[in-house]
Formats: C-alpha cells, sequence, structure tokens
C-alpha cells in the first residue's frame, strides 16, 4: 500500500503536470495524484497518462471543453463533498495559468487553493535542447512572453521592444503566426541570422525539433506542419559563442575555493 499523506481537502489542489513526460511531475503533485478523487485536467495539454496514477475510481474530468463555471462547479461540489480535488495543469501554473480567475470563484464560496509548482514547459525545451538560456558573455536574462492573440498585450510589452535586448528569449502560445513573429523580432533589432528553435511537444515522445535562423525558420516550421504546443526560443544562447563560467575556473577564488 502507498502511503498516505494527510493532504486538506477543504482547499482545491492546483497541481503543474509539467511539460508532458508523466515522470517530470513534482513527488507531491505525484502523491496527490496517487490520493485524488476529483481531478479536472486541462485534456488539450497535459499527458493523460499522469491520469494513470490515481485511484481506479477517481472521477476525472477534461476542462478542455468546460467553461469557467463548469470547471469551478466541479471543483466546488468535489470540496462540499469531502472528496480531494486536484487541478491538473500544463507546465506550471505560474505562466498562463488562468489560476486567478479560476480562485476568484471558489473565493466566493469560500474556497481556497493551494498551488503545487510544475515544470514548465520553456524549462522542458532547454533540457530538450541541453541549452542554458544563460551564457557568460553572451546572454544573461531570458524574456517570456506571447504575441497578442485573443488575450491582448500591454501595450508597453510588444514583441518588438524585447527584440532590442537581443537577449534569450522563450516565447508561448505564438507558433501559429511565426511569420508575424519572425516579423517583429527583426524589425525589432534581432538580426536575420540569430538562432531560433522551435520545439514542438518538449520531453513528449513525439517531440520535434525545428532549428533555424530568423531568415529561414518561418518557411521550416510551415514546412513541418507544427501549428500549435510548440515554444519559440530565440537568441544568440543558441549559438557557437560562449565563455567559460568563473564559477569553475581553476584561477578564480571564491568562497568555497582558493585559486
Ligand atoms: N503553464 C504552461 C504554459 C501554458 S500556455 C507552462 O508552464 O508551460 C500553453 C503553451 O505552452 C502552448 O501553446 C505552448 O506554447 C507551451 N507549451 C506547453 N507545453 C509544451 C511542450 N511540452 N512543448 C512546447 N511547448 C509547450
Amino acid at each position: 500500500m502507498p502511503e498516505r499523506f494527510d493532504f486538506d481537502t477543504s482547499k482545491v489542489w492546483f497541481v503543474g503536470a509539467g511539460p508532458g513526460d508523466k515522470t517530470l511531475i513534482t513527488l507531491k503533485g505525484y502523491r496527490l495524484l496517487q490520493q485524488a478523487q476529483v481531478v479536472i485536467y486541462a485534456g488539450s495539454l497535459i499527458n493523460t497518462e499522469l491520469l494513470e496514477y490515481c485511484p481506479a475510481d477517481a472521477e476525472c474530468h477534461d476542462s478542455a471543453s468546460l467553461t469557467l463555471h463548469q470547471i469551478t462547479d466541479l471543483m466546488i461540489g468535489g470540496v462540499k463533498a469531502g472528496k480531494l480535488v486536484v487541478r491538473l495543469q500544463t507546465g506550471d501554473l505560474s505562466l498562463y495559468g488562468s489560476i486567478r480567475e479560476q480562485g476568484e470563484v471558489l473565493s466566493e464560496h469560500g474556497i481556497s487553493f493551494v498551488s503545487v509548482p510544475g515544470v514548465s514547459s520553456f524549462l522542458g525545451a532547454a533540457s530538450q535542447l541541453g541549452v542554458e538560456y544563460t551564457v557568460p558573455e553572451v546572454s544573461q536574462s531570458l524574456i517570456i512572453t506571447r504575441i497578442e492573440g485573443r488575450t491582448p498585450m500591454p501595450p508597453k510589452e510588444s514583441l518588438e521592444s524585447f527584440a532590442a535586448h537581443q537577449t534569450s528569449m522563450a516565447i508561448f502560445l505564438s507558433v501559429q503566426d511565426i511569420t508575424g513573429v519572425v516579423k517583429q523580432l527583426t524589425s525589432g533589432g534581432y538580426p536575420p541570422e540569430t538562432p531560433v528553435a522551435v520545439v514542438y511537444k518538449a520531453t513528449w515522445e513525439d517531440c520535434q525539433i525545428v532549428r533555424a535562423t530568423l531568415a529561414d525558420i518561418a518557411e521550416r516550421v510551415k514546412a513541418s506542419g507544427i501549428c500549435k504546443t510548440a515554444l519559440i526560443l530565440v537568441g544568440p544562447f543558441l549559438g557557437d559563442e560562449y565563455h567559460y563560467s568563473k564559477l569553475y575556473d581553476a584561477g578564480f577564488s571564491h568562497e568555497y575555493r582558493q585559486a
């Protein structure tokens, strides 16, 4: 028998499912699934193999076709019945997770929620490529953003304005308009030879990677047929230039080591 944990059933447990690979959920998320009685999962993005961790009699609902209130009604019903309710969402909850609006409806019913973090897809994509977003003397910052869709972008956050920094970028929810992305990045200042990687379904078995430069990525992505569930990674961190970090440099002293 697996060990039982005392999770508070008066709250809803929002769990980050990770990027795809079903073993990339946190141990806490896994334990919650093992004891869950009601699971509401974002079926369009999460790996449904994760549901195999749940008890056979758990009620599992795919939220893909549900409205906000249908989702929250399921949660409220579960909590009122004294059940352990888990809301399973892709990657980590803190990026494009829409947890606030769900939390607001819950709070109107006197129910609070707890968040359990997950491995975001931008981290899954970096591991899939074996790269670092931060490369000494090349790039020390990462911009996480998206282009405008039905959700408008705040006016000060255009892709074009971010491109002026020429640092590393992970662009979510935008591959369907790769041509528009390239246009904005180029007019914002990235040279056409800037390396780009489009990672479709990072950490899944059917992951696909398209590597190119800003000059030809749009064409390559269109040829690949990728139009959703992908990240656009851009910046010189994907290129050949790098410098050794000072941390492991034998000639460099720090708190734990003498030169
Ligand atoms: N909270 C999620 C993001 C949700 S928004 C996270 O932390 O990853 C959904 C978008 O995330 C998708 O359109 C895609 O851009 C990206 N995404 C989610 N899973 C992905 C994966 N396995 N590989 C590549 N991109 C992914």
